[in-house]
């Protein structure tokens, strides 16, 4: 069965007008070791999306699967659903290793890194997103670029098994953004991390991905590879 599957997933917000739906029935595949990347307008259902995948929002129809089982069947530390967030949603009081440690406390207790073994941990993965030696700098003294790193770092450290991504380059210009677009794309390869990515910005979604669904108004109108999305009008 593939990693992740939506199938005929709607959505609808309950305050919103009872034919207005967030998501229209939805269809999405991601296998392992895909990196997909979700394109589409702002208010377009991308978020709510990955708020569907992560367990934070409940289809009003249809299936979310994970390995071939219904989500709502597996317990949230099982899921291995990792989530980065459009904002980053830094603690900017502490260090940077103290909010990369953060997420290594999400695994479950038996799983938890003593304090030796998380610090290695923690210099991993800021190596892996290049900032070695950042690990006791306070995160309110860093650049967007940097603070972008961290949040990546942070996502990665439980170890997840689908990582999504909401806008991860929203918040910088672009001259960063066509920089690090290629860097993570070379980062989720090595990895072979399974990704979930969601972005209004084309550029980003064809440079990121394997494969690239476009959404428009809660419904899918177009999936492929970035140059089958691309040669179709
Ligand atoms: P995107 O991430 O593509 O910008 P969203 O998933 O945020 O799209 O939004 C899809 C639709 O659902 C929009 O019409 C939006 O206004 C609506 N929506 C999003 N979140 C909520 C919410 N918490 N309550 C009601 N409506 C919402
Ligand atoms: P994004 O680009 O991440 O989708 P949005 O502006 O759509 O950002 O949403 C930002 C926040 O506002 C989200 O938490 C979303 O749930 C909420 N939200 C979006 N649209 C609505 C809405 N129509 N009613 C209530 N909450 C909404």
């Amino acid at each position: 069965a593939p990693l992740l599957e939506l199938r005929h997933v709607s959505a609808r917000y309950p305050d919103a007008a009872p034919d207005s739906y967030a998501l229209r029935d939805v269809d999405l595949t991601v296998h392992a070791g895909e990196v997909v990347t979700v394109l589409g307008p702002s208010g377009g259902g991308k978020s709510t999306l990955l708020r569907l995948v992560a367990g934070l929002e409940t289809p009003s129809a249809g299936a979310v699967l994970l390995d071939g089982l219904d989500q709502r069947d597996i317990p949230t530390h099982r899921r291995g659903v990792g989530l980065m967030f459009q904002d980053h949603a830094l603690f900017p009081q502490r260090d940077v290793a103290g909010n990369i440690a953060f997420g290594l406390g999400t695994r479950r207790r038996g799983d938890r890194p003593d304090p030796t073994e998380r610090r290695a941990v923690v210099d991993r993965l800021l190596d892996l997103v290049g900032l070695a030696g950042y690990a006791d700098r306070p995160v309110a003294a860093l650049s967007g670029g940097e603070q972008q790193r961290v949040a990546l770092a942070r996502a990665l450290a439980p170890g997840p098994r689908l990582l999504m991504l909401d806008e991860p380059l929203g918040q910088l210009d672009r001259a960063l953004r066509e920089r690090l677009v290629l860097e993570l794309r070379e980062l989720f390869v090595k990895l072979g991390t399974t990704v979930l990515a969601v972005t209004h910005d084309q550029g980003e979604a064809f440079a990121m991905s394997d494969r690239v669904v476009v959404m428009r108004a809660g419904r899918v109108v177009q999936s492929g590879t970035p140059q089958e999305v691309w040669l179709r009008p």
